[in-house]
């Protein structure tokens, strides 16, 4: 059982904006996402593209904005909690109970959801028996490529994730590549990598074709897959591991349970801290209506300084909450770890 003063779930730039103003004000808190990465959207569907309206940056991409925030927040030294969903929270006296996914238990007197529009999660095979098979022989991330080591695998996907895998693993393993169009939508180099390596018969390329189904030997493990083109032409592939890479879908999941006040996959809260109707739960960033909301960063960094104070009170009961300027505050620039005396 972890226990803080605020559990921040999500983190994306907003989530991790509001471990900083948490932060300074004095205030622990750990953070859990989903996804196996920090960063959120800004990671997730734009790392390399450039961001022109963060205020006094003209310009930065994802990944670079998602770098910074994290060098803004190292001071606090805060635990993330990846690859693991928030399920079920509940009031347990004065905080709140929270369970992930991974049974991993936290005790919090605030919860701040920075959740954006909800976890991503990989789009899946739809065929019969693939969800039976998942995590033993079917798979949408690589967590460790070792295990699919001299084995024969096969990929679907057209993008980027599949046709990067396919070069790795062809490095040490029989590959097929399964795509339901003619043509690939990666990067032009990697695209033509894949075809060098087809004609050198380290990979195989099945396109247009789709999964029609799966069989399994005795002991019910996945044996061999059938491929059935646009011609209705079907074929039998050998395989031991399939890896599907169809991209991400946003689900608003658990948070729906939570008896939070929704609106159309948002969550209402005020504007005075950004509280929800649950008191000690606080949405912000993308997650978050009211009206004249705008699902910029920009204005959850903004969500993140109200509802970090407003956590405070909270969390503090019995002190008072003094507003600081980091330029001047001494307290501040001791949670920083920087001088408290450096002008
Ligand atoms: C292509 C594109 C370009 C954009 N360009 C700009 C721009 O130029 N300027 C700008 O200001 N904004 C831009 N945006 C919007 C900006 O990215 C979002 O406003 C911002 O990412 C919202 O941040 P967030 O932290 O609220 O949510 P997100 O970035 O969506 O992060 C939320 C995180 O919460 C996690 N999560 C959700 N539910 C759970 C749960 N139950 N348990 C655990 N984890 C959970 C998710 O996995 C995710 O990682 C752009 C968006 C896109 C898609």
């Amino acid at each position: 059982m972890i226990e803080t003063d605020v559990l921040v779930i999500g983190a994306g730039p907003i989530g991790l904006f509001a471990v900083h103003q948490l932060g300074i004000i004095g205030l622990k808190s750990e953070v859990v996402d989903n996804l196996d990465k920090i960063g959120g959207q800004c990671i997730e569907l734009y790392p390399d593209k450039p961001i022109y309206d963060i205020p006094a940056i003209p310009e930065c991409t994802g990944e670079e904005l998602t770098k910074n925030l994290l060098k803004q927040i190292a001071p606090f030294k805060t635990n993330f909690h990846l690859n693991d969903r928030v399920e079920e929270i509940k009031k347990d006296g004065s905080k709140w109970k929270i369970t992930t996914n991974k049974k991993k238990l936290f005790i919090a007197t605030n919860i701040i959801i920075a959740g954006g529009v909800g976890s991503f999660e990989p789009r899946k095979l739809l065929t019969k028996d693939a969800e039976k098979f998942e995590g033993k022989s079917i798979f949408y991330s690589v967590k460790d490529k070792n295990l699919f080591k001299n084995k024969k695998i096969c990929i679907f996907g057209g993008g980027d994730s599949a046709l990067d895998w396919a070069i790795e693993l062809s490095n040490f393993s029989e590959v097929a590549i399964v795509h339901r169009r003619l043509e690939f939508r990666g990067a032009p180099l990697s695209i033509q990598t894949v075809k060098n390596l087809e004609k050198k018969g380290k990979v195989k390329i099945f396109a247009p074709y789709q999964l029609k189904s799966i069989e399994e030997d005795e002991n019910k493990t996945l044996k061999s897959i059938n491929l059935i083109d646009d011609d209705g032409k079907m074929k039998k592939l050998e395989t031991d591991y399939v890896l599907g890479f169809f991209g991400l879908i946003m689900q608003l999941g658990p948070i729906v349970n939570w008896g939070l006040n929704l609106y159309k996959k948002t969550i209402q809260v005020n504007t005075e801290n950004f509280q929800t109707n649950q008191e000690g739960i606080f949405a912000i960033g993308d997650i978050c209506t009211y009206p004249g909301k705008l699902k910029l960063i920009l204005s959850g960094f903004h969500e993140a300084a109200l509802a970090a104070r407003a956590c405070y009170k909270l969390a503090r009961p019995n002190e008072k909450y003094r507003f600081e300027f980091t330029t001047t505050s001494k307290n501040i620039k001791g949670r920083l770890g920087i001088d408290p005396n450096k002008k």
